[in-house]
């Protein structure tokens, strides 16, 4: 098979699992949309549990992320409480009911063939990984990654349970490092704006 054939088949693929995840997204009372964003605020990290970043990351306008976030806020599974230091600015807070329903996430579904895959699967996630990578910087999307992949991230300046974000000027714990970030910036890469 040659190389265009290869790589026709990887954007079928993709395309088709796409389509079919969104499709399940109607569980719970909750649409694709509001499990997009509940699932972003059960991942990110606290820079990035804002308005402005979700829609960056759903590749959705503000108006429409506000709605999805109304009807989130109506049921009763997050909250918007002011960012200190940053004005009128929100932070979006999952509430604990909010938390407990990730649990039901449709996802899970896909996640749990991905691990049926066999050893070979995490060969799969780096091809994975990378064939995201270089989407997002061949389009200049934000790549949403976590800190031991960014740029910025020290783990020098460490005592055992915090390392530093350079760019933030913040002590980041280690459980956070394993949180999506808005402002991930790729190492080689010089920043998306
Ligand atoms: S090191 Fe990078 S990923 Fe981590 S908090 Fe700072 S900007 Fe975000």
């Amino acid at each position: 098979m040659g190389r265009d054939e290869v790589a026709s088949d990887i954007a079928d693929a993709i395309e088709r699992l796409g389509r079919f995840i969104r499709s399940r997204g109607y569980a719970c009372d909750l649409n694709p949309a509001q499990w997009e964003a509940l699932r972003y605020l059960g991942r990110c990290n606290r820079f990035s549990n804002n308005p402005s970043a979700l829609a960056s990351f759903l590749n959705a306008t503000k108006g429409t992320v506000s709605q999805t976030l109304s009807s989130l806020e109506r049921k009763g599974l997050l909250s918007k409480v002011p960012r200190p230091g940053h004005g009128r600015s929100l932070s979006l807070m999952l509430t604990d009911q909010g938390r407990a329903l990730l649990d039901q996430d449709p996802q899970q579904a896909l996640e749990a063939v991905a691990g049926e895959l066999g050893p070979d699967v995490d060969r799969l996630a780096g091809h994975l990984g990378d064939l995201l990578a270089e989407y997002q910087m061949h389009f200049g999307i934000r790549s949403f990654g976590k800190c031991r992949t960014c740029r910025y991230f020290d783990d020098r300046i460490s005592d055992g349970n915090t390392c530093r974000c350079e760019l933030l000027g913040a002590q980041i714990e280690k459980s956070e490092t394993r949180q999506i970030c808005a402002e991930h910036t790729p190492r080689g890469a010089s920043g998306f704006s």
